[in-house]
Formats: C-alpha cells, sequence, structure tokens
C-alpha cells in the first residue's frame, strides 16, 4: 500500500496569498482534497492521509510530524503563488536525488501536460515541509493569484479539476498504482447480437457463452442490465 500525505497549504487563521478575489488556503483545500478523491475512488494499492480536510490552522511542524509518524511514502504539499509572476512551479529539498527527483519530474510533466499554465520550471527550495519531512516531498505551486489571468483560471471549476489530474497523473505514474478494476453493465436492447455476456442475479453473475444459442433456462430480455465485466 503507498501511502500519499497530501497537504493543502494554510488554513484556518493563515489564509496564505490573497488576490482577485481568491484566497490560497480555499484553492489549495479543492485541489487537495480532489486529488484524494481521485485517487482513492479510481486507484487501488493507494491510501491517504490530509494534514487538513476543512478550514482548520495547522502548523508546519505539526504537518510535517504527521506525515513522519504515519510513516508516508510522499508527501505533497500544494499551494497558490503571489509575487508578480505567472505560471506553475514545483520545488524539492535541495541536493536531494532519487526517487524525489523522479517524483518531481513525473509529476511536473503530468500537470504541464494538462494544464494551460506557463512552465516556471522544476526547482529547489529550502522550504519547512520538504526539509523536515522524512520521505520524499514536492511542493507545488499552481499559479499566481495575484495575477489576473492566472486567477481567472482558477476560477474555473475544470481548471482546479485539470491541476488535480495532473497531480494524480504524476502520483499514479512513480507509484505505478493499478487503477480500480470497474464493472461495465450493457442494458439489451432489440437486435443485440452481443456474445459472451454476464448475466447477474443479485450478488452473483452467470457467464452466457452465445448470446445467439441462449436456452431457455435464461431469461434476457430487452432492457435487462447485464454485467458484462
Ligand atoms: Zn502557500
Amino acid at each position: 500500500m503507498v501511502k500519499v500525505f497530501i497537504d493543502p497549504g494554510h488554513g484556518g487563521t493563515d489564509p496564505g496569498a490573497v488576490g482577485n478575489g481568491l484566497r490560497e488556503k480555499d484553492l489549495t483545500l479543492q485541489i487537495g482534497t480532489r486529488i484524494k478523491n481521485i485517487l482513492t475512488q479510481e486507484y487501488d494499492n493507494v491510501s491517504v492521509l490530509m494534514s487538513r480536510t476543512g478550514d482548520q490552522t495547522v502548523s508546519l511542524t505539526e504537518r510535517t510530524n504527521a506525515a513522519n509518524s504515519w510513516g508516508a511514502d510522499f508527501l505533497l504539499s500544494v499551494h497558490i503563488n503571489a509575487g508578480g509572476g505567472t505560471g506553475y512551479e514545483d520545488f524539492i529539498y535541495p541536493g536531494v536525488g532519487a526517487p524525489t527527483t523522479t517524483y518531481q519530474s513525473n509529476i511536473h510533466a503530468a500537470i504541464i501536460a494538462l494544464v494551460d499554465f506557463y512552465d516556471r520550471g522544476k526547482k529547489t527550495a529550502n522550504f519547512h515541509m520538504l526539509r523536515e519531512s522524512r520521505m520524499p516531498a514536492l511542493l507545488t505551486e499552481n499559479g499566481f493569484i495575484d495575477n489576473a489571468n492566472d486567477a481567472a483560471k482558477l476560477k474555473s471549476s475544470t481548471f482546479i479539476e485539470n491541476i488535480a489530474r495532473g497531480h494524480v497523473n504524476g502520483i499514479v505514474k512513480s507509484f505505478n498504482l493499478p487503477k480500480k478494476a470497474t464493472a461495465v453493465y450493457h442494458t439489451v436492447v432489440a437486435g443485440d447480437t452481443v456474445y459472451s455476456l454476464s448475466k447477474t442475479y443479485g450478488s452473483t453473475t452467470q457467464q452466457i457463452k452465445d448470446w445467439n444459442n441462449l436456452d431457455d433456462n435464461y431469461t434476457i430480455y430487452v432492457g435487462q442490465v447485464l454485467r458484462v465485466k
């Protein structure tokens, strides 16, 4: 089981950066929560712990202590930038090697591929979240809240979804997370020529080998929902 610690930056009495009607602490919680939900709903072999799940005040030391005592395999700290720039960048601790550098490359590339942000590059910084965590750690800065163009993008729920999906895609690649096997259903329609369907009785599934040679034991009818995978 891969343990991913997700840290939505700021929160509670600390709003983080503010601009264009947006607060960093709200955006980081939206993105972090969405990353958690996609990972746990769509992938197997992963468990997620968050440093906060609401608008709570959590110190930086409390955050890294939580990740360290949980024994996380990876720490992801999500932030929004400010200070007069534009675009996306991410940070690892200076001098740290693989696999952290590989995780940074994977996540950076996945976000840039999916998100319409200027690429500011892969960087290093002596940040608390990177220095005090005992596992590979990455801090992402997702656009500038005080830049009108970036802020307009951050107000779009589709854009937020893409930021979250970008993070997820990079994590999935880094840790080889398998997709959950999702059931596929087929509703029988007149003229169906589908072979090898499964017929579902409550919780059990009975395989039907040949759609065109059903015997009287099978009561397939138009509108019936069959599980086919
Ligand atoms: Zn921040």
